[in-house]
C-alpha cells in the first residue's frame, strides 16, 4: 500500500462499514485515499456518485481503483521518466564539459611540445615542464570531480529505475490475486505478440471463468467470493508452467498464455486446472461453514501465425462460451483454422 500521511484506520473502517463494504484491500485503499483528500479525481468521483444516490458497491470501488489509483501510479511513473530525462540531460552536459576540458588540455600539451622544439636554455625548459605539469593537474582535478558526479548520477538513476519498476509493476498487478490485471495483460502478453519476441506457434491460450459465481456471492457474501477468486488464482500458481503468464482480466475471469506447448499438453493443463478446482473444498474460518464445491469452464485456443493477442483471445473466449452452453465444468478447444 502507498506510504502516506497517517490516517486513523477506524475512520476508514467506519466509512466502509456505513456502505456495507468489506475491509478488503482495494476497498480499504480507495476509502483511505478518498478520506485523506490527496487524490482529487478520486474524491470527485466518490462525491458525484454519492450525489447521484448510487450504491458504492465493490465493482464501483474497483473501477475507481483502476481509474484513479492504478492510473495515478502510471502518471507518477511518467513523472519519473521526466526526472530520468533531466538526470541524463545533466550527465550529457558533464560529458560535454569534460570533452571541452580535455580539449583544452590537449591544446596546452601541443603548444608546450612545440615550444620544446626551440628551447635552448634549461630555465625555459623547466618552465615548459611546469606548464605541462599544471595542465596535467588541472585535467586530473576536473576528471576526478567529473567521476564523482558521474557516480552520483548513476546512483540516482539506479534508484529512480528501481522506483519506476515498482510503480510499473503495481499498475499492472491485480491486488486481490497478485496476477496481471487487464492493463498488465495487454502490456506483458502483448510483448509476446510483438515481432519475433517468442515462437509464434506452439502457444496456447486458456480463458477460464468460474461457473455460477454469482451464486457464491449471493449464498456466502462477497468476502467469500473474493476468497474463491484468490484460491482459484493460487491453483494457477501451482499448476501452470513457470514460463506461462496468467492474468485476471475480469471479476472471475482469467487468461493463461502458455508458450512452447502442444494442443494435447494445453488440453492436459486445462483439465488439470479444472479438476483441481472441482476437488477443492473451502471452509469459512469464522464459523466453519462449508462452502459448496464450485467449478470452472475453460476455452482453449492454439495460436496461429497470423494471430494477434486479440484474435487469439476471441477464439479462446468463443470456446469458453461453448463450454458454458455445453453445461459448464468442462474444457472446450477451439477448432483449428483449416
Ligand atoms: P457463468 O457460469 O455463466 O459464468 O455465471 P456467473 O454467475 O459466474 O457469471 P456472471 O459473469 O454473470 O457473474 C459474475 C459475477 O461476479 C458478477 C459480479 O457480481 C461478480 N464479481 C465480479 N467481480 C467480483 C469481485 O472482485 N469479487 C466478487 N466477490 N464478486 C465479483
Ligand atoms: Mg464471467
Ligand atoms: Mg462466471
Amino acid at each position: 500500500m502507498n506510504v502516506h500521511a497517517h490516517m486513523d484506520g477506524r475512520l476508514v473502517l467506519g466509512f466502509l462499514d456505513e456502505r456495507a463494504l468489506s475491509a478488503q484491500p482495494i476497498h480499504y485503499w480507495v476509502a483511505h485515499e478518498h478520506l485523506l483528500g490527496s487524490n482529487e479525481a478520486l474524491s470527485q468521483a466518490v462525491h458525484s456518485a454519492q450525489a447521484e444516490g448510487r450504491t458504492l458497491d465493490t465493482y464501483l470501488v474497483q473501477q475507481w481503483y483502476d481509474e484513479h489509483i492504478a492510473g495515478h501510479a502510471f502518471r507518477q511513473m511518467q513523472g519519473m521518466s521526466d526526472g530520468m530525462a533531466r538526470l541524463f540531460g545533466g550527465l550529457m552536459e558533464s560529458l560535454r564539459e569534460a570533452d571541452q576540458q580535455s580539449a583544452d588540455f590537449q591544446g596546452e600539451l601541443h603548444a608546450n611540445i612545440a615550444e620544446l622544439g626551440h628551447v635552448q636554455d634549461p630555465a625555459a625548459l623547466q618552465e615548459v615542464a611546469q606548464n605541462l605539469l599544471k595542465a596535467a593537474m588541472t585535467a586530473n582535478v576536473h576528471s576526478r570531480s567529473l567521476q564523482k558526479s558521474l557516480e552520483k548520477t548513476e546512483q540516482e538513476a539506479r534508484q529512480l529505475r528501481a522506483e519506476l519498476d515498482a510503480h510499473r509493476k503495481q499498475a499492472m498487478t491485480d491486488p486481490l490475486t497478485g496476477l496481471l490485471n487487464r492493463r498488465g495483460m495487454a502490456h506483458e502478453m502483448g510483448r509476446w505478440f510483438a515481432d519475433g519476441a517468442v515462437a509464434t506457434t506452439g502457444m496456447a491460450m486458456l480463458v477460464l471463468d468460474i461457473d455460477h459465481f454469482k451464486r457464491i456471492n449471493d449464498d456466502y457474501g462477497h468476502a467469500v467470493g473474493d476468497v474463491v477468486i484468490r484460491r482459484v488464482a493460487e491453483v494457477f500458481g501451482s499448476v501452470v508452467p513457470e514460463a506461462a503468464m496468467t492474468a485476471r482480466f475480469g471479476g472471475e475471469e482469467f487468461v493463461v498464455l502458455v508458450p512452447q506447448t502442444t494442443s494435447q499438453q494445453a488440453m492436459g493443463l486445462a483439465e488439470r486446472i479444472r479438476q483441481t478446482i472441482e476437488k477443492m473444498r473451502l471452509v469459512r474460518r469464522q464459523d466453519r461453514q462449508v462452502i459448496a464445491p464450485f467449478t470452472i469452464s475453460v476455452g482453449l485456443a492454439m495460436r496461429s501465425v497470423s494471430d494477434t493477442l486479440e484474435t487469439l483471445f476471441e477464439r479462446a473466449d468463443q470456446a469458453l462460451y461453448q463450454a458454458k452452453s455445453g453445461g459448464r465444468n468442462r474444457v472446450v478447444a477451439s477448432q483449428p483454422a483449416a
